[in-house]
């Protein structure tokens, strides 16, 4: 389905809505009840939802008793691992109330390049679309290396959206929208509305704030991008804005999809 404005996402059939690290975990740990009620009431109403959250580092960074991101790959892997589980407890503790199940799904850069693994990704998630599961994706950080990764959720989020073939990708962060310079800035200015030409180089963007995630405004950019460039819709704004978005208010920046 083509979408014009706000008021079409809760119509929408498929969306694919991201999550940072910094926005469901430390001081923001009560947005996931807030991320996860907006979702099931849109899956009530017969829409289809992937979620794509990343956070498994973050959420293992205090069970294992560290305090920040460490440099090393394989420590990374581990408080990964420990995280990741912890995350999906959390997640099914939500949805619970809403008698909704999650579909863990971890996926790898290869994954997604490979023709055969993509296409079994792509069955997997239909299927869990079918049983009325919500699939929750985070990359394989056990299985990803430095060179070989996403890098970050929010190219994930654009590929896994072109993989379901999503109307939407909502992209939420802890800003409510892309700004022509760092909104701390004094003089910053919203911009509401993205066109698949506009070109955005003149935007000033600050270095990510949060020390727990990896992307920030040039990965949300370019995972926009990515989805737009291939006939996907994309929504940025933040954690905050979730019901409302989800919902179909006019609130963060709209980048139009390439219909071309
Ligand atoms: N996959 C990583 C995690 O869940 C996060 C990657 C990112 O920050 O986008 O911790």
């Amino acid at each position: 389905m083509s979408l014009s404005d706000h008021r079409d996402i809760p119509k929408a059939k498929r969306l694919v809505v991201k999550v940072g690290s910094s926005s469901i975990t430390g001081a923001n740990e009560s947005n996931l009840a807030k991320l996860v009620a907006a979702i099931a009431k849109n899956i009530a109403s017969g829409q289809e939802i992937v979620l794509v959250t990343s956070g498994a580092i973050a959420t293992g960074l205090p069970l294992l008793k560290l305090l920040s991101k460490p440099d090393d790959l394989a420590t990374s892997q581990a408080l990964a691992a420990v995280g990741q589980s912890r995350l999906m407890l959390r997640y099914q503790v939500e949805l619970d109330k809403y008698d909704l199940l999650a579909g863990q799904v971890l996926l790898s850069a290869h994954d997604l390049e490979n023709e055969e693994s993509s296409a079994n990704a792509k069955e997997a998630l239909g299927r869990l679309f079918d049983l009325g599961v919500l699939p929750i994706v985070n990359e394989n950080d056990t299985v990803a290396t430095a060179e070989i990764r996403f890098g970050d959720n929010d190219r994930l989020a654009a590929l896994v959206a072109i993989l379901v073939e999503a109307d939407a990708l909502i992209l939420l962060s802890d800003v409510d929208a892309l700004y022509d310079r760092p909104p701390t800035e004094a003089g910053a200015n919203k911009i509401e509305w993205v066109e698949p030409l506009d070109d955005l180089s003149s935007i000033k963007i600050g270095s990510s704030s949060s020390n727990v995630g990896t992307g920030g405004a040039v990965t949300k950019l370019q995972a926009a991008r990515t989805a737009t460039d291939n006939g996907i819709t994309v929504l940025l704004t933040s954690i905050d804005n979730v019901g409302s978005v989800l919902s179909g208010d006019r609130v963060g920046t709209w980048f139009r999809a390439n219909r071309d």
